[in-house]
């Protein structure tokens, strides 16, 4: 690791750029000042930060280096040359613009790319991993990015549930796994008529709207025409249910997905134990909430259903599941079950999964079944987790006394 990274470490729990990166790369300076992340910070806060030890800092600049960072992809001070040598060299001493360090990247026969990225776990030895998925599917590209270090909420057919929560990762640790693909694929100088990238959906690692702060700060930055003009209808946010935050995502202009997995609070409460704090009826509710308070271009909310041999596929369950849904604009997404090692679930059968959808669509729900893509990588659904993380404990969790979700 170079000094700048290792500076950019220290200051901002973000770990700067690897080889693939290696043109923009930030210079290394004989100062061991730490260095600060400017992704994934507001416009007022890059302009405060700049200004406080540069007084000759002139409030357009921010916006020339909000441009330069987030339409052209430089990470390095020296090439944004409309800043004047003194201004550029003042933010090579005390910033970085950091992507985050790719530990491994995986190919799979059918596209999919997974990458696992470190980011900084200050005073614990355990490397903060993640992992983000690029999922190529006909014309359209899905980055799934993660939003956590590991989760606290053990849904048990979840493989990254497995794995502690370390930490919540900050806007620019979110924003970074969108720049760094978006390098890879050569999306830099941006071109909003010919976007690299097609959607976004937050369905990696962790519950984003336990780390709804950030998550929704990295929204703005996306959406943001001084960020990523990246459209917010092509953002998917997914959640287990934490409810006081769903209704609150409409305000984002995004689209919203439950992972429901049950249709009745017993079976859910084993499946997804935040069920034991926000039951189904909760949940719906707060869905409606979402609907009343989105604009037109919100057109359906999304259930994510994992299809689970004898556990939740029964004709039955199909039925009650329509009988949940009335009066919600809804989209039931069935996904086969895929498999993870230690796991006891067994996916349903084909036909099964297929008569469960009969029953749902009959009722003019529109219903999809999902075979994940990345199964040969574990880069599928419910399959994420980084290697080498400390295992969580099935246990029922606290994780919502411990979030702030004001
Ligand atoms: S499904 Fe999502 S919320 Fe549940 S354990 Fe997995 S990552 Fe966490």
């Amino acid at each position: 690791m170079s000094p700048s990274q290792l500076r950019c470490l220290k200051k901002a729990f973000t770990y700067s750029v690897q080889a693939s990166y290696s043109t923009n790369v930030n210079l290394a300076s004989k100062s061991e000042k730490p260095l600060f992340n400017l992704l994934g910070r507001g416009e007022s806060e890059v302009g405060d930060l700049v200004s406080k030890e540069y007084p000759k800092f002139r409030l357009f600049q921010t916006k020339q280096i909000l441009n330069w960072i987030y339409s052209k992809g430089v990470m390095n001070f020296q090439a944004m040359t409309n800043l004047e040598p003194g201004l550029r060299k003042h933010l090579e001493d005390n910033f970085c613009v950091d992507y985050g360090r790719i530990e491994t990247e995986q190919r799979s026969v059918d596209g999919t790319i997974k990458r696992l990225i470190e980011y900084g776990i200050p005073e614990n030895k355990a490397k903060g991993l993640v992992e983000a998925v690029l999922i190529t599917e006909n014309n359209r590209r899905t980055l799934c990015v993660s939003s956590q270090i590991g989760c606290s909420l053990n849904c048990t057919f979840c493989h990254t549930g497995t794995q502690k929560l370390l930490r919540n990762l900050t806007s620019g640790e979110i924003l970074g796994q969108y720049m760094g693909y978006l390098h890879l694929l050569g999306g830099f100088p941006a071109d909003p008529q010919n976007r690299k990238i097609s959607n976004i959906v937050f369905m990696g690692q962790g519950e984003p709207l336990l780390n709804h702060r950030n998550v929704f700060s990295a929204i703005k930055t996306l959406t943001s025409p001084q960020g990523l003009s990246f459209p917010s209808k092509r953002i998917t946010v997914s959640t287990s249910g934490v409810v006081p935050v769903i209704p609150r995502l409409a305000e984002l202009g995004v689209n919203l997905a439950v992972s429901l997995h049950a249709v009745n609070d017993e079976l859910r409460n084993q499946i997804v134990p935040l069920n034991k704090q926000f039951s189904i009826h909760t949940l719906l509710d707060a869905c409606k909430a979402f609907v009343a308070a989105s604009p037109p271009t919100t057109q359906r909310v999304t259930f994510e259903y994992v299809m689970l041999k004898d556990i939740n596929d029964s004709t039955r369950e199909a039925r009650e599941l329509v009988r949940l849904l009335h009066g919600l604009p809804a989209h039931v997404n069935l996904i086969p079950f895929n498999p993870w090692p230690g796991c006891d679930y067994e996916c349903s059968n084909e036909e099964q999964i297929k008569e469960f959808a009969k029953i749902v669509s009959s009722k003019n729900i529109y219903t999809t079944i999902r075979y994940s893509k990345g199964q040969d990588i574990m880069a599928a659904c419910g399959q994420l987790k980084s290697l080498n993380m400390s295992k969580a404990k099935r246990t029922p969790t606290n994780a919502i006394q411990k979030a702030n979700l004001a």
